[in-house]
């Protein structure tokens, strides 16, 4: 990950073309000198004998040499090579050794020079050595005096070179240091002994907005935001100058700056403090202190946005199950110390599921949005709300006093939750189911709080959910006998525990047969007849729905089969399945199958299936639905009125029936007078050209008002009870059939 530094450096602060450019020739400078070769000689002189005696002399103790007969000539090989020393003859035609002496300096060429020469006056001497010689032999010389000469000149050579080079080392040095310094991304200071800027890098102007002239002689103490550390930052180095103090600081930025970044901005400050020691009495004596501030705004940013995520839900910005368990452990440890009680709530939303399957997920979410914020205000500030799942949330209440308020507390919630939510065009009722648990008396640590405040919340919704409900160790069995259940249940389809009783659809007019429903019952070894109120919803829950309803598919395509084969033929027959089933990809295609192999025709059956199974994923439904349809099996929607559908999508999909649900036959009794909402369903079903069933039938005062109303089937009590497959043959057997509408 880039730095916060790098990520700020902005154009101004980049090392600029020049900047480089000035730094690699000062680089190159000293590299030549040290690249510096073996000393090399040039012998000059008229008198060729005298030169190749030279050479032969200093090529014997291992000089490597040129030689030239003129001026001209040495000019021209120090054109070409590099020479540390000249051997000089003054006297030479054409060009003395004067002036070419002159010529050599003149074009700025180091070389050391020894003149040997026959002319010994005092005048011709001084004359060379203010030209630059750096020796004076006089012709002729012994050899080892000229030896010695060239030793000492070379040396003395040498050592300039070695003083020079030292003195570019540290102006390159100086030059790399300021360098570095001023184009740090790091603002860099000097503090003097009483906190005040002595020295401040390029840097401040980028980072603070100030220049370095407005800081320098400022007191360290007017950037900080929280002047009360400057003693920190300033004095509180140990009395060791290797050691380093580093400590995070926010630096405000020159007032009236108008900038993208934070301000104030978050810096990590490393000091040094300086100490000189006083040698006369062997005392530390501050001189101030050196920081280096790096900009941390950025990173710490982000740190916080990360930790902010890592901790709560995105869609609602309550806390998340992590930051919900942290505070639970925290209020247990408080509650254990001070004797104190803390209760934990599992608040699950009813049919939640239903809201995004009909309405959509992105109103599902608004919906989730709008239920955080009415629990939100119920609260009080020290409670933790949470959502940890879909349409799970849970609600810590530190420091509980009694029992009695987390229980007032959970019904407010419930209460407020029954105001109708507006989510578009829409108004949704939502209901929730609460459980709580306890500290101490419920559980002793989180996992438990939670898990049985969940138990309670499932006790709860089996009760008919929109409640509130304590745990209580019972909980626990029917917990386990829960987990049973499932076995119990896979085990009763292997042994044929399941039974289908059917219940006729008749025609309200003359009571002849529309149809059968089959109704699934489990004959439990133990615990008798269940109904299926007593199983299914947990088949559901559980999954073993799909093969018990791939039971019952078969069993009643069996029982058709056998009813053809007698002559006795029930218009259609009806099957409930549940969402599972149809959300099964193969579904239709196996119903097909088994309608081939029992060799009913399709027209015989028809799906049952409840408003909130047909409008789920209704893009889905409708290719599953049409593919039922086009094998001329029909579709039904059960318990209408009770759910969510949208009348444009009761069109789209191939439905042939309502079926009214019984709690709107229920109110229809001779006390009420009319029924508005058995007119609406009435003409609702002629409005699309559906048939339509009164479910739940039991007076013949329902019927009758049913039947004048409009509506033309009925199923219920009234005209039977379900039946079992023997007396199903008798009553197909006495009752005429009629049409099915
Ligand atoms: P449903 O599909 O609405 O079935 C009608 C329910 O109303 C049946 O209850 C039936 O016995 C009851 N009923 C019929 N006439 C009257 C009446 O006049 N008064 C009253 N009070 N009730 C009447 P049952 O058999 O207990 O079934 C309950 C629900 O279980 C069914 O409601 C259906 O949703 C579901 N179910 C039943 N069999 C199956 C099955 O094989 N698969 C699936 N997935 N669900 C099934
Ligand atoms: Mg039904
Ligand atoms: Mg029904």
């Amino acid at each position: 990950m880039p730095t916060d530094t790098h990520s700020n450096t902005s154009k101004k602060n980049r090392i600029s073309k020049s900047d480089t450019i000035q730094f690699l020739g000062a680089l190159e400078q000293l590299q030549e000198m040290q690249d510096s070769q073996p000393p090399r000689l040039l012998i000059v002189d008229d008198d060729e004998p005298y030169r190749a005696s030279l050479i032969v002399l200093l090529r014997l103790v291992g000089y490597e040499c040129l030689s030239a007969g003129s001026g001209s000539e040495a000019l021209a090989l120090l054109e070409r090579h590099h020479v540390d020393l000249l051997l000089l003859d003054l006297l030479m035609p054409c060009m003395d050794g004067h002036l070419l002496m002159e010529l050599v300096r003149a074009r700025n060429q180091d070389a050391a020079i020894i003149v040997i020469s026959g002319d010994s006056t005092w005048s011709s001497a001084t004359k060379a050595m203010r030209r630059g010689a750096d020796n004076f032999i006089r012709k002729p010389y012994a050899p080892d005096e000229v030896l010695s000469a060239i030793k000492k000149s070379l040396e003395k050579r040498e050592q300039r070179k070695l003083r020079e080079r030292k003195m570019v080392r540290q102006q390159v040095s100086e030059q790399l240091h300021r360098f570095i310094v001023n184009k740090s991304p790091d603002f860099i200071y000097i503090l003097d002994s009483k906190g005040r800027f002595s020295f401040v890098n390029e840097r401040i102007r980028l980072l603070l907005g100030y220049t370095r002239e407005e800081l320098l002689g400022c007191h360290f103490s007017s950037l900080l935001v929280d002047a009360t550390i400057t003693g920190k930052v300033m004095f509180n180095t140990p009395l060791d100058v290797k050691k380093t103090v580093t400590l995070e600081v926010q630096f405000n930025k020159k007032p009236g700056l108008k900038s993208g970044n934070p301000d104030p901005i978050t810096v990590e400050l490393t000091v040094q403090s300086a100490y000189y020691r006083d040698f006369t009495n062997g005392r530390h004596v501050f001189l101030g202190t050196y920081g280096v501030a790096r900009d941390i705004s950025r990173r710490k940013q982000i740190e916080s946005q990360i930790c902010y995520q890592a901790h709560h839900d995105h869609l609602t910005g309550l806390p998340n199950r992590s930051l919900f368990n942290d505070r639970l452990a925290l209020a247990i440890k408080q509650a254990r110390r001070n004797k104190g009680r803390i209760a934990v709530f599992f608040i699950d939303l009813d049919h939640f599921k239903a809201i995004n399957d009909t309405l959509g997920h992105a109103l599902g979410d608004r919906a989730l949005e709008a239920i955080a914020s009415r629990i939100e205000n119920c609260i009080r500030q020290g409670d933790t709300l949470s959502r940890i799942g879909g349409d799970e949330f849970v609600l810590l209440m530190p420091q509980l006093k009694v029992q009695r308020d987390a229980e007032n507390l959970a019904r407010n919630i419930v209460e407020i939750l029954q105001e109708p939510f507006c989510l578009g065009h829409h108004e949704v009722l939502i209901t929730a189911s609460i459980g709580i648990a306890v500290y101490p008396d419920h559980g002793q640590d989180a996992n438990t709080l939670i898990n049985h405040a969940d138990l309670a919340m499932y006790e709860i919704k089996g009760r008919g959910k929109n409640n509130v409900g304590f745990y209580s160790p019972a909980l626990d069995k029917e917990h386990l006998s829960n987990l049973s259940f499932e076995t119990e249940m896979r085990n009763a389809i292997e042994r044929n525990e399941f039974i289908i009783e059917y219940q006729p659809q008749v025609r309200l007019s003359d009571g002849s047969i529309r149809g059968l429903e089959a109704l699934v019952r489990w004959q439990h070894p133990t615990r008798g007849r269940l109904a299926p109120c007593d199983f299914i919803g947990k088949a559901e829950e559980n999954q073993t729905i799909l093969p018990l309803g791939n039971w019952v598919i078969e069993q009643v395509l069996r029982d058709v089969r056998n009813w053809r084969k007698r002559g006795i033929d029930p218009p259609v027959v009806a099957i409930n399945v549940s969402a599972l089933q149809l959300r099964q990809s193969n579904f239709t295609t196996v119903l097909v199958e088994l309608l081939k192999r029992h060799n009913i025709p399709g027209h015989c059956i028809e799906l049952e299936m409840t408003e909130n199974v047909i409008m789920q994923d209704v893009h889905d439904k409708m290719r599953c639905l049409k593919k039922v349809t086009d094998a001329g099996i029909r579709i039904a929607i059960d318990d209408f009125g009770t759910g969510y559908s949208s009348l444009s999508n009761l069109q789209r999909l191939p439905v042939d029936t309502l079926k009214m649900d019984q709690s709107f036959v229920d109110g229809i009794n001779p006390a009420a007078g009319e029924n508005s909402m058995v007119a609406i369903i009435i003409a609702m079903a002629k409005g699309l050209g559906l048939g339509l069933i009164a479910e739940g039938v039991e007076t013949p005062h329902q019927a009758q008002y049913l039947e004048k109303a409009g509506c033309c089937q009925g199923q219920g009590f009234l005209f039977s009870t379900p039946l079992s497959f023997r007396s199903t043959v008798r009553y197909l057997e006495q009752a005429p059939c009629g049409p099915i509408q």
